[in-house]
């Protein structure tokens, strides 16, 4: 038995494990090469044990949340790629919740609006998991989760297992201790996020109204968001937009007619397309601004 074998067999008892499976199925994108093994957990203990297991093995990980924040190489993702769906919730305390990093963040949100506590109105139309949200402290109208994050429990690259308190990740706009690297290897297990009482109407009628924002702003067609942050001064879209590129297409990529920032598949896009298209974006807005434009989305694989 090789040790890729021996890893197979492993990763089989924490979850249903695929090979070579497509990535473009699995991200919002819609675009993305294979990953060597793909397997899908459904609790915390899994993608520990399992995440444990392919760093045992010395074969990189990737951990996988909703992809909605990444563009993966035409030529896919080497290793391990561990599809997060642990989805537990617990209550621990007033207007305090444990939940596992793979549930949704918008649908959490939504429940926890629903049962009248405050904090998350803005996160209805944010289509990730909670460990993604963790990475790039997501955020929308105003709000982030760092506003509510308490607690994140952390698997680190030698298997230690713990909770530690949400100062420790540095988050600021988009970014964290992951996205800076300082993290590198660190699993997501689970958060934990203090909310406040409050009216469940009200509350409903406040991520309604940022739900219709949503519609009105944003388009059609598979994407991951922004591609770029906001740099200071100006957001991204009217930097993309002055230097003629709304509607721009490479293939079946495109930069948004209705959204500058937003990159989209319109069919059988290939990732080398949409990175075309970023780069030329990064050029003339450079050329013509001094502008940097800094990537939201993550490019990840093999490139
Ligand atoms: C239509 C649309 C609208 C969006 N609107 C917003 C918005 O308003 N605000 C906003 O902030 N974002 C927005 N996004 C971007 C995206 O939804 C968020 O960044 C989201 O938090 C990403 O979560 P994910 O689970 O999809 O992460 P993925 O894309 O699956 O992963 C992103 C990165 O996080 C890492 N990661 C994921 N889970 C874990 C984990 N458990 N442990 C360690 N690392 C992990 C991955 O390895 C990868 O590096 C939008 C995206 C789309 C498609």
């Amino acid at each position: 038995m090789t040790s890729i074998d021996i890893l197979v067999a492993t990763l089989m008892q924490y979850g249903d494990l695929r090979r070579d499976e497509p990535l473009s199925r699995h991200t919002t994108f819609g675009v993305g090469g294979p990953a060597d093994l793909f397997v899908t957990v459904r609790d915390a203990a899994g993608l520990a044990m399992a995440a444990r297991a392919a760093t045992d093995s010395g074969v990189p990980v990737f951990v996988l949340g909703s992809g909605s924040n990444i563009l993966v190489a035409d030529r896919g993702i080497r290793g391990v790629v561990i599809d997060n769906r642990a989805r537990g919730e617990a209550e621990a305390g007033t207007a305090t919740w444990q939940v596992e990093s793979g549930m949704s963040f918008a649908g959490f949100a939504r429940k926890m609006c629903r049962a009248g506590l405050d904090g998350l109105t803005w996160a209805i139309g944010i289509p990730g998991t909670l460990g993604g949200a963790v990475v790039y402290n997501a955020g929308a109208y105003g709000g982030c989760l760092g506003d509510v994050l308490t607690r994140v429990r952390l698997l680190d690259r030698d298997g230690r297992d713990e909770w530690i308190d949400a100062g420790a990740l540095g988050l600021v706009y988009r970014g964290s201790a992951f996205t800076r690297g300082q993290f590198a290897g660190r699993t997501v297990l689970a958060v934990e996020l203090r909310l406040q009482p409050a009216d469940a109407p009200e509350l409903l009628a406040r991520a309604a109204a940022h739900d219709a924002k949503r519609l009105t702003a944003q388009p059609r067609g598979r994407n991951a968001g922004s591609m770029f942050k906001n740099p200071p001064g100006s957001p991204a879209w009217k930097l993309i937009d002055a230097v003629g590129l709304r509607g721009a297409t490479r293939g079946d990529a495109a930069i948004s007619d209705k959204h500058c920032n937003f990159f989209v598949n319109y069919g059988n896009a290939r990732a080398e397309e949409v990175a075309w298209l970023v780069a030329e974006a990064q050029r003339r807005v450079r050329e013509q601004f001094g502008v940097e434009l800094e990537r939201e989305v993550a490019f990840v694989g093999e490139w």
